[in-house]
């Protein structure tokens, strides 16, 4: 068991997602028999149903390889089993939806895969058992960590530097109703100082440091999880990097190997 437990999300009314994992203790090991059999059904009937489908089944699933490589915080896992990925990728894609990989979201960005997603997320929130407060997300893409985000945390800054992805994650993410989630367009290299200070800050792009403006936009107390490249090696190697804002100064650890698309400054 885990000491803090699945916490008792509140959802919007009309919110479709249902909350009906089993308790992160209870999360199994290796997908049950029974759960294998019902993810297959769920893939088979995919192409045929499509967005309509009733995709909890995988993501259980998904859930469960999650925990199985390691994701040990029952509320990041609870929202990942939570937010229905297959409603932020492209028709053609929804039977990829659940699968731990990333996809094409347009305009050459992707959408990370849920691995990767998770694994920021426990980071940000390592220590810390409670629902976090601001956080600040940078590069929305499709919307779907932002989503993600919205279920640990009390408000969610996310910002799109690309106008069609920021279109695109309105679009995505209007039906879930989703109040405390707020998209802006611009460059998120910047920050975006009018809700600092963020107990949390997280990059879904890369750059060569960290901007200064993110330490400036961050609590103390706060903790920022982006990826950073590092070295003149081409292409460039990256790895996440996490940084805690204390009272006494900044402690940077550089954590695994990662793949992010490059962050870029200025809008288009
Ligand atoms: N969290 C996203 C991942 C999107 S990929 C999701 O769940 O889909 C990373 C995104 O960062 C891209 O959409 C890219 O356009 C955006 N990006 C890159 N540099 C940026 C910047 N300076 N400001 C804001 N967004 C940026």
């Amino acid at each position: 068991m885990t000491q803090h437990k699945p916490a008792g999300i509140k959802l919007r009314p009309g919110f479709p997602a249902r909350l009906d994992l089993p308790r992160a203790g209870a999360v199994p090991v290796r997908p049950a028999p029974a759960q294998a059999q019902a993810l297959a059904h769920a893939r088979a009937l995919y192409p045929a149903q499509g967005l309509g489908m009733d995709s909890s089944a995988v993501r259980r699933s998904m859930v469960a390889k999650l925990a199985q490589q390691g994701i040990e915080d029952a509320m990041v896992l609870q929202a990942m089993g939570s937010i229905e990925r297959h409603r932020f990728v492209d028709t053609a894609l929804v039977n990829q939806a659940y699968e731990d990989t990333s996809l094409p979201i347009g305009l050459g960005q992707t959408i990370s895969k849920p691995g990767v997603v998770s694994r920021m997320l426990a980071l940000l929130r390592l220590g810390n058992p409670g629902r976090m407060g601001r956080v600040l997300e940078v590069g929305t893409g499709c919307g779907y960590q932002a989503a993600v985000l919205s279920l640990l945390c009390n408000e969610v800054y996310s910002i799109e530097r690309l106008r069609g992805l920021h279109d695109k994650a309105r679009d995505n993410l209007r039906p879930l109703r989703l109040a405390n989630v707020h998209l802006l367009f611009g460059d998120g290299m910047v920050g975006y100082a009018k809700g600092a200070p963020y107990a949390g800050i997280i990059a879904a792009a890369g750059g060569e440091a960290v901007p200064q403006a993110w330490i400036d936009q961050l609590a103390v107390g706060g903790r920022l999880v982006a990826p950073v490249s590092s070295g003149a090696a081409s292409p460039a190697r990256q790895a996440l990097v996490v940084i805690d804002k204390t009272a006494q100064g900044l402690r940077q650890t550089v954590m695994e190997a990662v793949h992010f698309v490059p962050l870029k400054s200025g809008v288009a």
